[in-house]
């Protein structure tokens, strides 16, 4: 009889406990409805308080770009709060220089919207639009790269810079529970406004790339919202100088077809490095695409090429290949997208040749 009246009275206990904890919840984080004001009244969002800004702008169809999906690991959600919200957070400081702290720069994704806010945010940022859309295609490309095509369903056209980026949205799928966004280059040209390639290098133990490998099959729904990004062609007659490793393709695929297409007279010369030929894609493309555009140079290089690769193509460090090929920064500019490592040696390269900041863009993954 005892121990029944000790676990009714532990039961009782945890459960006026429970009723304790939501309603403090409900009042102490009832923030009621909060208004954002974004770049000085040019628009205005009402919104229930309580979630982080960057969520918040999100329901109300203001995407602004994240990686990470909101963990502060990434640092692409900065923007400018106007009022003080809260002092910043040690998982910010990372991501902001002592001059965005000034302007009053912050991680949306670790700010919680508690109160009327003013933010600005780049005006580009409003024509980012979520779209529907399909698998159209999924195909290796290598032993872990693939091709993955959607097409648009809503809206059914996009309007992109080439060598801007998307996020993807991935659904739970095995053991995975989570939903997370990450970034994608867009590989197709701007002037295919119906669907867009995307191609993803599969990560050991990545959520998003373990799901377009493994879990998506053609004729799937995907939700991506985009475009994103400020690596895209400047305008100006410069020969552009293009490095890319691995997946990094993507965008320097978008930019060169846009190059062609629209006949601007840029001369290109595009190096393309990986280790041995099983890393490589593409190379029969970008070698047909040179002879039908005389302004296109392709240069693949392998730095460790296998006997069995039977590589009559340039050897070498994608570094070397770059110093050997390029004399100076006259006239030149540079694209460079691949890993952290190749981009930094890259940077060195290209500086001991005289390429001043402004005449290189990068996007490091
Ligand atoms: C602007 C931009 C453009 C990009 N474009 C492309 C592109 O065109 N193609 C492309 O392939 N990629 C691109 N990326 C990279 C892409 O956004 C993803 O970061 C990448 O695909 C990995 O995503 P994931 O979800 O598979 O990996 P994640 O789940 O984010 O994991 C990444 C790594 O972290 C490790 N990890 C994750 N969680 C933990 C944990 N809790 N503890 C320890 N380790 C952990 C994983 O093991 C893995 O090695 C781009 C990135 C940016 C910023």
């Amino acid at each position: 009889m005892d121990i029944v009246w000790a676990v009714i009275s532990i039961a009782l206990v945890s459960t006026g406990l429970s009723v304790i904890i939501i309603v403090a919840d409900y009042f102490l984080n009832n923030y009621g409805d909060c208004t954002i004001d974004i770049n000085n009244g040019s628009k205005t969002i009402v919104a229930k308080g309580g979630s982080s800004l960057l969520s918040t702008l999100a329901s109300h169809q203001i995407f602004i770009p994240s990686a990470c999906g909101g963990k502060a690991t990434c640092g692409l959600c900065k923007l400018v709060v106007q009022d003080a919200s809260g002092p910043l957070l040690p998982t910010e400081l990372p991501y902001l220089t002592a001059q965005e702290i000034q302007a009053g720069m912050r991680l949306s994704c670790q700010i919680k919207v508690k109160k009327d806010l003013r933010i600005l945010i780049p005006e580009e940022l409003f024509s980012v639009r979520e779209f529907t859309s399909t698998v159209e295609l999924l195909e290796p490309l290598t032993h872990d790269i693939k091709l993955l095509r959607l097409k648009l369903e809503e809206p059914g056209e996009i309007s992109f810079r080439a060598g801007q980026y998307v996020q993807l949205h991935s659904k739970p799928y095995g053991k995975i529970r989570e939903s997370v966004f990450r970034a994608y280059s867009i590989a197709s040209s701007p002037s295919d406004t119906q669907y867009i390639d995307l191609i993803v290098r599969l990560v050991p133990e990545g959520i998003c790339t373990t799901y377009v490998h493994t879990a998506l099959k053609v004729g799937d729904p995907v939700r991506i919202n985009g475009p994103f990004g400020d690596f895209y062609l400047r305008g100006n007659k410069h020969e552009l100088i293009m490095i890319a490793g691995g997946s990094g393709l993507a965008p320097m695929r978008s930019i060169i077809l846009d190059v062609l297409e629209r006949q601007l007279d840029h001369p290109i010369r595009f190096f393309f490095g990986a280790v041995t030929r099983k890393d490589l894609y593409y190379v029969e493309y970008f070698t047909e695409l040179s002879k039908q555009h005389p302004q296109l140079t392709f240069i693949p290089a392998l730095s460790a090429p296998g006997p069995d690769d039977q590589w009559t193509g340039e050897v070498g460090l994608i570094t070397e290949v770059v110093a050997r090929h390029v004399p100076d920064a006259n006239d030149r500019e540079a694209y460079l997208c691949g890993s952290p490592g190749m981009i930094n040696a890259c940077l060195k390269v290209l500086k001991d040749k005289g390429f001043s900041d402004d005449r290189i863009l990068y996007d490091k993954f």
